[in-house]
């Protein structure tokens, strides 16, 4: 099971799911959030039939208007809610409100739902097996395209065709930006090789939804000139993070120079194939735009006396694939370094790593297996430079 979406990190997450009979439901969480409490949001409801979700969610509301805490905008969240409740009874204060509006106004019937999806009518998809006969031969011929196709495409429902990701985390370049010039490429490849749709993942690349397989190839040589086939999709240099000091006024260090000493460092691609699936995310505050609970390696910029300095967690996960689904918060490891240290820091937590995964671990399986001891030893042991208790400057929550 993949979450694409981080639902667990949401105030109300929901994740479109199956009952037994084959039936279209919700599972329902709520109280998932960031910032200065990260937590993972609980499970209030296994399954949620379709029809119902929008008086449950109304009952959530209704629930935390009640006792929500919106004379404080630091505690003005779900998740506070929550946790001062308890998930179940909170859990049990949805289930009494619901069971007065089940069945209301609220409920949704086919007829509302054939009425909505027809804005959303499918492409006109021309199945063509025999490009997969075409784009097989490309893989074999060549391994820089077998690489990038690896890393960047994933199964679409359609025979003949493939959703892919571009990358836009190309050595060098602030995660998540693009030219006017490589969008200008962007959407005229969405428009030549699809039905002109692009879209944009909270992991800061694009996706072009539905290439044919058999202009594969000539979309893979377009996008490595444009700069866009970096095979870094899902690994250490395929790097979340924020504008930070660079650009919000709400920093307390920057995020981007930090990305590409940790892009530099990593630049050897056989390395980083090597070392594997790894979610590397940076904030410039606590109010994690960065997603850096979430990273498996996750790092927050800290202000002390002025000064920039940057706390390191491992562990966390974002429901997606390379955690096995899972939804973690990271564990800090320890005290915060200077920026000239960051790519050296996390030289040592991918060494120790390396050193002691078992067969088909992910660098997050291992921090699970073994716990957070072994990589603060390892990189507390080397040269560089700490600080104690860093203050967090935070002015939001997320
Ligand atoms: S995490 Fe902080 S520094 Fe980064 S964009 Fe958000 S508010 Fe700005």
């Amino acid at each position: 099971m993949e979450d694409r979406s981080a639902t667990a990190f949401h105030d109300i997450g929901l994740y479109l799911c199956r009952a037994p009979d084959g039936e279209l439901g919700l599972r329902v969480l709520v109280g998932g959030g960031m910032g200065r409490t990260p937590i993972v949001g609980t499970v209030i409801r296994e399954f949620l039939p379709w029809q119902h979700m929008m008086t449950y969610v109304e009952c959530i509301l209704r629930v935390y208007n009640r006792y929500g805490r919106r004379d404080n905008i630091y505690k003005a969240r779900i998740k506070i809610l929550v946790k001062a409740l308890g998930a179940e009874e909170f859990a049990r204060q949805v289930e009494e409100e619901w069971a007065l509006a089940k069945d209301g106004p609220g409920t949704l019937t086919e007829e509302e739902l054939k009425r909505v999806s027809a804005y959303f009518t499918a492409p006109d998809y021309e199945p063509r097996p025999a490009d997969e006969g075409e784009f097989e031969r490309r893989i074999a011929e060549s391994r820089g395209f077998a690489r990038w196709a690896g890393r960047a495409m994933r199964p679409h429902r359609v025979p003949g065709y493939r959703a892919v990701v571009l990358s836009l985390k190309k050595t060098g370049v602030a995660p998540g930006d693009a030219t006017a010039e490589q969008m200008e490429q962007v959407a005229d490849w969405s428009e030549r090789y699809g039905f002109g749709e692009i879209r944009v993942s909270h992991e800061q690349n694009l996706i072009l939804p539905d290439v044919r397989a058999g202009d594969l190839f000539t979309l893979w040589e377009q996008a490595r000139k444009a700069g866009l086939a970096t095979p870094n999709l899902g690994l250490l240099t395929d790097i979340i993070a924020c504008p930070g000091g660079d650009f919000c006024s709400l920093a307390n260090a920057k995020s981007i120079p930090i990305a590409e000493a940790i892009q530099r460092r990593f630049d050897d691609l056989d390395y980083l194939h090597d070392i594997g699936e790894l979610n590397l995310n940076i904030s410039g505050c606590m109010n994690s735009c960065g997603h850096h609970h979430a990273g498996h390696i996750g790092i927050l910029g800290v202000d002390k006396d002025g000064e920039e300095w940057y706390q390191v967690s491992i562990g966390g996960a974002d429901g997606s694939a390379a955690g096995h689904g899972r939804s973690a918060i990271g564990r800090v490891i320890g005290p915060s370094f200077k920026a000239e240290d960051m790519a050296d820091v996390v030289s040592r937590l991918v060494e120790i790593y390396l050193e002691n995964r078992e067969t088909g671990e992910h660098f997050v399986d291992t921090v699970e297996r073994l716990g957070i001891a072994p990589f603060k030893a390892g990189v507390y042991g080397t040269p560089v430079r700490t600080k104690k208790e860093p203050s967090e400057g935070v002015v939001a929550d997320a």
